[in-house]
């Protein structure tokens, strides 16, 4: 099970890079096996191209302990603390992708502007408040994940499956490490969209709730009836 699921996150690793989400080092990504409660991740400064299952770094969701593999990734804290707090997650990737953390820097959640947004977020991505000094010179890192669960506080991270850390990047999830990063590859797609989008109408508003819904409700829930749905 484990050997599957290091395999499966080096794989969403690599898939980073290969969506073009990745400048130099700054991403990765994560999953976890709940029944053993160990969350496996990309260790930390190793080349993307030279990871393999073995490498990946095995902690402990509840005392984050370093198991197995190479040194975990140094945001390790931020993902478990996702993991805690947002008990549906099986997987969370992590970008400073150039669109969506210009977004993050200028302290600005995206709004839900058009129906590719609304295929996998119900409403805006909402972003985070700035860290505290004390935060940040604390424990910075799980302060990173408290601060992204508060944002979350009345919302639903199954709805929005993302998060804009202010000043900083970009925090996505979902029920692996392969649909956490391609929620991150959306975040990135919406991000640039409703930027243009904005700069050909300043004053343009959010979808409809009507559309919104439509779009969310048919890829997501138990009526959901987009792609081939079985059962
Ligand atoms: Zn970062």
């Amino acid at each position: 099970m484990i050997t599957t699921l290091k395999q499966d996150v080096r794989d969403a690793n690599l898939e980073l890079v290969e969506r073009g989400l990745v400048f130099d080092t700054f991403g990765n990504a994560s999953g976890i096996d709940r029944d053993l409660g160990l969350v496996v991740i990309k260790p930390s400064g190793v080349p993307y191209r030279e990871l393999s299952p073995d490498d990946m770094a095995v902690v402990s969701l509840e005392s984050g302990e370093h198991l197995e593999g190479l040194k975990p990734s140094s945001d390790t804290p931020t993902h478990l603390e996702i993991y805690r707090s947002f008990a549906t997650v099986g997987g969370v990737a992590h970008t400073h992708s150039t669109w969506a953390s210009s977004w993050a820097q200028a302290h600005r959640s995206i709004p839900c502007l058009g129906t590719t947004h609304a295929d996998y977020f119900k409403g805006a991505i909402p972003c985070s408040r700035d860290l505290t000094g004390k935060e940040i010179t604390g424990a910075y890192e799980q302060e990173t994940g408290r601060v992204i669960v508060e944002t979350f506080e009345a919302l639903d991270p199954d709805e929005v499956p993302a998060v804009l850390v202010a000043s900083h990047g970009v925090f996505t999830w979902g029920r692996d490490g392969s649909r956490a990063v391609l929620h991150a590859a959306v975040v990135e797609q919406v991000a640039r969209m409703a930027q243009l989008s904005l700069e050909l109408s300043p004053d343009l508003g959010q979808i409809t709730s009507q559309l919104l819904d439509r779009h969310f409700l048919r890829k997501h829930g138990v009526h959901a009836y987009y792609g081939q749905v079985s059962g």
